[in-house]
């Protein structure tokens, strides 16, 4: 049994049941066997033994009150997983399908996006099995603040620093913080995605599309590409689909697809943003709403269906394996030529075989995905300053982030013998500055 064997036995005795979690972590510590080879002392000193294990696991109650006078009773999650590179730093998810192996794994991924960015940030990740859908304000708020009521105490702008992720947007931030704040008494940095008028970062909204654009167009120009009249599909609808759709279209490209856990719409003509904008951002509809204006749109029932459309460039942005290989298969089949994921984890690991088993240029989301977080590390810095940059400044900075992930993550592929593949590259570069910072720091 090799030592990466004997890691992988130890991940599934110790979380049997984590299905999400091993996912992920075997991906990473499957890409790690020549990076051991070459490192020996990573081995003595446990590295890996004490990756796969989170610094920190919280786990509590959230009471709240309904509308009607009803108590209802949530888990919240916030998994400190790793702080060696600086503080804890990562979303939170409220989805009613979070559990502890869900950010348990978005917490693991995290640490190596973190890594990527070239920003001192740790890992971290939390949420709850709350459902903001079909909430009103007031539930929403009720929840936030119960849930900051047991997080406050926990966090900091030097400890851990969370944001949003699905089911968390300004809205949320925005109670959340508020709560924080009363509970804190300071007005710190202490949380990302804030408001534009109380310490946000201009950008930080648009930052995971755009950025996740910035790397893809990279990685197509590097192999004598671009977004030039390509068609794009987007799964998804929420804040990652509806600016990686903005970008992609500046980038010259037409998208004919979008999603929601429901179903997905077909415009030919090219998505109307705006539409899908008023939509999703204001009217908290479906996206099958969408055909009230554009009657010559098409919606179909199931969300998978949307991978069946001819395209060339496919970037799913909605949420983990979503995207499985009978849908890499209708891929490859009508003539994708790059898959980049928005989402955190959303092609399968089969779907990802058949990608590089035909060369189709494929990246992971822990490095296309990383400008949100990267934006959100800018935010921190602004806040340290005291200072707030403009839209062309923190856009700069976001694209320049994005290009040098791509670099780095295509050229430690190379240097490891396994030249295109950008899952390897992305977390061996992720791993080696977490790892060097651990070996220094001591057990
Ligand atoms: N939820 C985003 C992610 O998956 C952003 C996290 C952050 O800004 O801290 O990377």
């Amino acid at each position: 049994m090799t030592y990466i064997e004997k890691i992988k036995d130890e991940l599934v005795k110790r979380n049997g049941a984590d299905k999400e979690f091993i996912q992920a972590a075997d991906e990473v510590l499957d890409s790690l066997e020549k990076v051991i080879e070459k490192h020996p002392e990573y081995q003595d000193a446990g590295i890996l033994e004490r990756l796969i294990e989170p610094e920190r696991q919280i786990m509590f109650r959230v009471p709240w009150v309904n509308d009607q006078g009803e108590v209802k009773v949530n888990r919240g999650f916030r998994v400190q997983y790793n702080s060696a590179i600086g503080p804890y730093k990562g979303g939170l998810r409220f989805h009613p399908s979070v559990n502890l192996s869900i950010i348990k794994f978005l917490g693991f991924e995290q640490i190596f996006k973190n890594s990527l960015t070239g920003l001192p940030m740790g890992g971290g990740k939390g949420g709850s099995d709350f459902d903001p859908k079909g909430k009103s304000e007031h539930e929403v708020m009720r929840f936030c603040q119960s849930f900051m009521t047991e997080l406050y105490r926990h966090i900091g702008p030097n400890v851990d620093v969370p944001a949003g992720d699905i089911g968390v947007g300004a809205r949320e931030v925005g109670y959340l913080y508020g709560q924080y704040k009363r509970l804190a008494n300071e007005f710190t940095g202490t949380m990302t995605g804030k408001g534009l008028t109380w310490g946000g970062s201009l950008t930080r909204k648009e930052a995971t599309g755009y950025g996740l654009c910035y790397f893809t167009d990279a990685m197509l120009k590097d192999h004598n590409s671009s977004f030039e009249n390509k068609q794009v599909v987007i799964s998804g609808s929420g804040n990652v689909a509806i600016y990686a759709a903005e970008k992609a279209t500046q980038l010259g490209a037409k998208v004919i697809a979008m999603s929601d856990s429901r179903g997905f719409i077909h415009d030919p003509n090219g998505i109307d943003l705006k539409a899908v904008k008023d939509i999703k951002e204001i009217k908290r509809g479906r996206i099958k709403d969408y055909l009230n204006d554009h009657d010559h749109a098409e919606y179909t029932e199931g969300a998978k269906g949307i991978w069946s459309l001819p395209c060339d460039i496919a970037l799913p942005c909605a949420t983990q394996n979503e995207l499985d290989a009978s849908a890499a298969q209708a891929l490859l089949k009508n003539g994708v030529i790059a898959v980049a994921e928005g989402a955190n984890m959303p092609c399968t690991p089969e779907a990802i075989a058949c990608f590089q088993k035909q060369g189709i240029l494929y990246a992971p989301g822990k490095a296309s995905n990383a400008g949100g977080v990267a934006c959100s590390g800018l935010e921190m810095s602004q806040n340290s300053l005291r200072l707030s940059w403009t839209n062309e400044e923190v856009d700069q900075r976001l694209k320049d982030i994005m290009e040098r992930i791509y670099h780095n993550v295509h050229d430690t592929a190379k240097q490891y013998g396994m030249a295109e593949n950008y899952v390897a590259g992305a977390n061996i570069a992720g791993f080696l500055k977490v790892a060097q910072a651990m070996m220094e720091q001591g057990v």
